[in-house]
């Protein structure tokens, strides 16, 4: 059987799909991460509870998901990491860091969208 290494936690595994970049725990926790992130990008500043019922993921689950700095946004009442505890050997590694990664990177996307969306008038070339 060919493995794969996951493309988050470089854990070995057995691919279901072809186009499987990441091992089916990874895989779990991206599509709740991805849900609750949605939800609070429509609804911003809600709490745990509201996020548990309006995504479906337990409650244990968006605190856990919280704490591992994995959400783009902590609903009210999770726990986020907010000091680093990296190793000394591997900087940049802690969930606090990969937090304040993410965080730079949402603004650098957000910035370059809303350069890509003004428009830029007078400059646009006439095809007739
Ligand atoms: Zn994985
Ligand atoms: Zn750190």
């Amino acid at each position: 059987m060919p493995t794969r290494a996951c493309r988050t936690c470089s854990e070995r595994f057995i691919p279901l799909r072809f186009d499987q970049a990441h091992c089916p725990p990874c895989d779990a926790a991206r599509r709740d991460v991805d849900l609750i992130d949605a939800c609070l990008r429509s609804s911003p500043g809600q709490n745990v509870d509201w996020v548990a019922l309006a995504t479906g993921v337990p409650i244990e689950r968006v605190l856990e998901l919280a704490a591992e700095g994995r959400l783009a946004a902590a609903p009210i009442g999770a726990d986020v990491p907010r000091s680093c505890r990296c190793e000394p050997s591997s900087p940049g590694r802690c969930a606090y860091c990969t937090l304040q990664l993410r965080g730079r990177l949402r603004d650098a996307a957000f910035d370059a969208a809303k350069a890509a969306s003004t428009p830029v008038r007078g400059m646009r070339m006439r095809g007739e």
